[in-house]
């Protein structure tokens, strides 16, 4: 790992900021671009090139071309794992550059970056190098003559459109198991950090991934991200971000050439805490599940059912440890939390506490901006806690997106699911009870994705992960990526003439 980061280098030049088509940087057709922003100072990071449908167009062709010739479809299926095994090893040894550019990116602290987005990034790649050699299909035993046999193919041309709160990890969590596949990929990183994939692409051509295989498009949701989604020739949709977005891209597949969507979406997760459970523990977790990353998690802990028998105390030591977070510098070790992404996103944040205040919810700690020094120039906020929220306020039931929990107390174990399942949204669930049977119970009775029990934000890069309900589809991690990237073909063969 690279332990020499010169982060004043790194703010003068973030690296790559180019579009990445067919294994070249390119100036995009238009000459258009876009500012990118540190949201810790508010100063100017970098202006990257911003892509067009024309620019969009010739990534695809490019895709295209290399899914079709060229040494990729050709490749071994070792040869293929041997490169992403490469490319884990080269971000391993970017690890630090990479965390630097993302908290200078996206202002989240320094540590996060390194350890939950890039440290879960290279683990993906390792993860996904043992794959391309265990795909395969399977001899079916059918009625008659015939040999019956299937084969694992990639599905082609995949575009990758990806969210601004854990840059690197969302490229790769995509990229890397279409790559196992045999795929090719088009990525849209969000416009506000866009700069780790234009590096990660720089990486891939360092690996040897051939030109075309990797191409990263920045630019705009519209008009990139939806040219991407109504291209004629891309097969597949891969998309990561909120739920509005998630349903125009089934629309433009829809009204284009049905491509396949596979969609991680949103969340209001809830962590339930019955009065048996470790309450400590119990804390702990809810305090990191909901202000680590800033809040800005989809299975961010945003919801608090809690027992109303220990809500008080619960509530008191909540607080008490949201009142001592340090907010601040992401390069400052002491700091807990970051900055928010965007001044924008820090006034929706600000909005839903104005919401949440007319709706009659109480304010334990928090509910505004964090102006204390140097910090007035950035986009912080201040852990917050409600208290006395419905679950029917809308801060009960929209996601934030940020370091504000709604904590509504419940009576028994019947009506804590009904809270529980009481929103649009299913991604992940957290339930705290010593009493097994009960948790069991819960668990099979919740409409998420993911349930964890007596833990939050449990992770691995082989464990499926994905939303129900208006959270979204598919599982990505895992095996289940593999399903998504590939598609099954049956072939019969006639055994007599
Ligand atoms: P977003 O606004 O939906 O944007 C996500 C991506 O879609 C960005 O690259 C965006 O480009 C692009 N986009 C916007 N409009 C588009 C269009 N019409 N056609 C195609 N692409 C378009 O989400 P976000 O604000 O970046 O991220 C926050 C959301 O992501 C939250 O809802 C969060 O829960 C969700 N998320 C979910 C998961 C999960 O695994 N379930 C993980 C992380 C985040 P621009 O940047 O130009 O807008």
């Amino acid at each position: 790992m690279d332990t020499t980061i010169n982060i004043e280098a790194l703010k003068k030049d973030p690296g790559p900021t180019k579009l990445f088509i067919g294994g070249e940087f390119v100036d995009p057709m238009s000459g258009a671009s876009f500012g990118v922003t540190n949201p810790a100072t508010g100063e100017k990071l970098a202006e990257v090139a911003a892509a067009d449908a024309r620019d969009v167009d010739r990534a695809v062709v490019a895709a295209r071309v290399a899914f079709d010739g060229g040494p990729w479809p050709k490749m071994s299926a070792g040869d293929r794992g041997k490169l992403l095994w490469r490319l884990g090893e080269l971000l391993e040894k970017h690890q630090q550059e990479f965390a630097a550019v993302e908290a200078l990116n996206n202002g989240k602290t320094f540590r996060e970056a390194a350890r939950g987005d890039v440290g879960s990034a290279v683990d993906l790649l390792y993860y996904y190098a043992g794959w391309p050699t265990k795909i395969h299909g399977e001899t079916i035993p059918v009625g008659g003559p015939f040999l019956n046999y299937t084969l694992r193919e990639p599905v082609g041309v995949c575009g990758q459109i990806t969210p601004w709160n854990y840059p690197t990890l969302m490229a790769v969590q995509k990229i890397a198991p279409a790559l196992a596949c045999g795929n090719t990929v088009v990525l849209k990183p969000s416009e506000l950090t866009p700069l780790t994939a234009l590096r990660f692409a720089e990486l891939c051509r360092e690996a040897g991934v051939p030109p075309g295989v990797v191409n990263v498009v920045p630019g705009l949701g519209e008009p990139a991200g939806e040219a991407l989604a109504r291209h004629m020739d891309v097969d597949k949709i891969a998309f990561t971000g909120s739920t509005r977005v998630g349903r125009r891209l089934m629309v433009a597949a829809g009204e284009s050439n049905l491509k396949r969507v596979s969609l991680e979406l949103g969340g209001k997760s809830p962590l339930i805490v019955f009065a048996d459970a470790d309450l400590d523990k119990a804390v702990s977790a809810c305090f990191w599940g909901i202000f680590s990353n800033k809040g800005e998690i989809c299975s961010a802990s945003s919801r608090l059912l809690v027992d109303k028998r220990v809500h008080d105390d619960f509530v008191a030591k909540l607080t008490a440890k949201a009142k001592a977070l340090r907010v601040g510098d992401p390069f400052d070790p002491k700091s807990e939390m970051g900055a928010q992404v965007s001044t924008k996103q820090l006034e929706r944040i600000l909005g839903y506490v104005k919401s949440g205040v007319a709706d009659g919810a109480r304010v334990e700690c928090g509910g505004e901006r964090d102006t204390d020094g140097a910090k007035a120039k950035g986009a912080f906020m201040k852990p917050t806690i409600f208290t006395g929220v419905a679950p029917t306020m809308t801060i009960a039931q929209e996601e934030i997106f940020g370091p504000v929990l709604s904590v509504i107390p419940f009576e028994n174990d019947a009506q804590a699911a009904t809270i529980a399942n009481g929103t649009v949204y299913g991604l992940a669930a957290s339930i705290w009870t010593r009493d097994a049977g009960r948790a069991l119970a819960l668990a099979k009775q919740v409409r998420s994705g993911v349930v964890w029990v007596n833990l939050y934000n449990g992770f691995d890069s082989a464990s499926p992960f994905g939303g129900v309900k208006q959270s979204g589809f598919g599982r990505e991690c895992g095996a289940h990526s593999i399903d998504l990237y590939t598609q099954t073909k049956s072939v019969w063969v006639r055994l007599q003439a």
